[in-house]
């Protein structure tokens, strides 16, 4: 992608050299971060919901909201795109929010239903950083008369890499409430077993790629001696599971046992899964 360009800058001439896809990516890159700013109001954001589920079982005990962005032109745009942008510019904590209150919302009505279920929430690290991020969880609790203890907090293992005292005062906080957090993506790269101990955290959620290695066992035996709970993320084919399952591993997520689904889709799956006579072993529900 490289080109040569002319540049007359500054009154002289030269030569340099050029990255044409670093141009297209600076475009796209603007384009998301000047769409974004109005997805809220326009209405283009959405949540879908991941069952987490027992296994083998796979009866779903809880939902991974998951932030979805359908835009009239540019089409659904990825989370893995538009977190980081959001991140970036400053909107995180707006959107968050957003998540944050959809989520309590959909919650509540899913336990007023009757339905033993918990919802997960994605935070990014510049959230947790937020001075008022604790009052912020405090309120949307309250507003939407959810127990806190149904509600997760997912902070990726790359919040880490900064500042791990600061990292566990905020957690602190926030598991001071009663909520519960999920260490996400953990093997990914920044955490240690040692720094595992101090995180005031709940539940350990292994990332993918560590799921078909041979020392997921390890890890599933050591987060249970620490009395975490253990998810392992990503099961998409059924030796994966099974290989999970023989690890020990409780609890599993994956397209395997469910794909991300509007609330909707995942009520109906609730449903049958709650219903006297329902089928031992659910069929995996495929996105819409
Ligand atoms: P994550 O929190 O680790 O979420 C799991 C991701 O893995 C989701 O991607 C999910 O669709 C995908 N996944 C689930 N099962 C499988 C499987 O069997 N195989 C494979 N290959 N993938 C699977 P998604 O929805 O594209 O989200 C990507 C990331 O974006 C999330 O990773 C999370 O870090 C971030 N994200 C999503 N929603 C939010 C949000 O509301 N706030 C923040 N801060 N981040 C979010
Ligand atoms: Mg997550
Ligand atoms: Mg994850
Ligand atoms: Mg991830």
């Amino acid at each position: 992608d490289l080109a040569l360009r002319w540049a007359k800058q500054r009154g002289k001439n030269r030569v340099e050299l050029y990255d044409v896809g670093y141009d297209a990516k600076l475009r796209r890159r603007t384009t998301l971060e000047h769409e974004l700013r109005g997805a809220i109001d326009r209405d283009e954001l959405h949540l879908q919901y991941q069952p987490v589920v027992m296994l083998p079982s796979v009866r779903p005990v809880g939902a991974e909201a998951l932030l979805r962005w359908n835009h009239p032109v540019l089409g659904s745009v990825g989370p893995d795109e538009f977190i980081p942008v959001a991140e970036e510019c400053g909107m995180i904590n707006k959107l968050g929010a957003w998540v944050l209150h959809q989520a309590c919302h959909q919650l509540s009505r899913w336990l007023a239903e009757g339905h033993d279920v918990w919802v997960s929430v994605n935070v990014s690290p510049r959230e947790l950083h937020a001075t008022c991020y604790v009052d912020q969880v405090k309120e949307a609790l309250r507003a939407h008369r959810v127990p806190p203890q149904r509600l997760v907090l997912e902070v990726t293992e790359h919040a880490m890499a900064a500042d791990v005292e600061e990292l566990i005062r905020r957690l602190g906080d926030l598991r001071a409430t009663g909520v519960r957090i999920a260490l996400d993506d953990f093997g990914s790269g920044y955490s240690s077993l040692g720094q595992l101990r101090r995180l005031p955290v709940d539940i350990l959620k292994i990332d993918r790629s560590l799921v078909v290695k041979p020392m997921v066992r390890v890890i599933v035996e050591l987060g249970h001696q620490f009395g975490l709970e253990v998810i392992a993320e990503g099961l998409g084919e059924q030796e994966e599971m099974a290989m999970v399952v023989a690890a020990g591993c409780r609890l599993g997520q994956g397209y395997l046992s469910g794909w991300p689904v509007p609330a909707e889709h995942f009520e109906a799956r609730l449903d049958t899964a709650t219903s006297p006579g329902a089928r031992a072993v659910a069929v995996p529900v495929q996105a819409g």
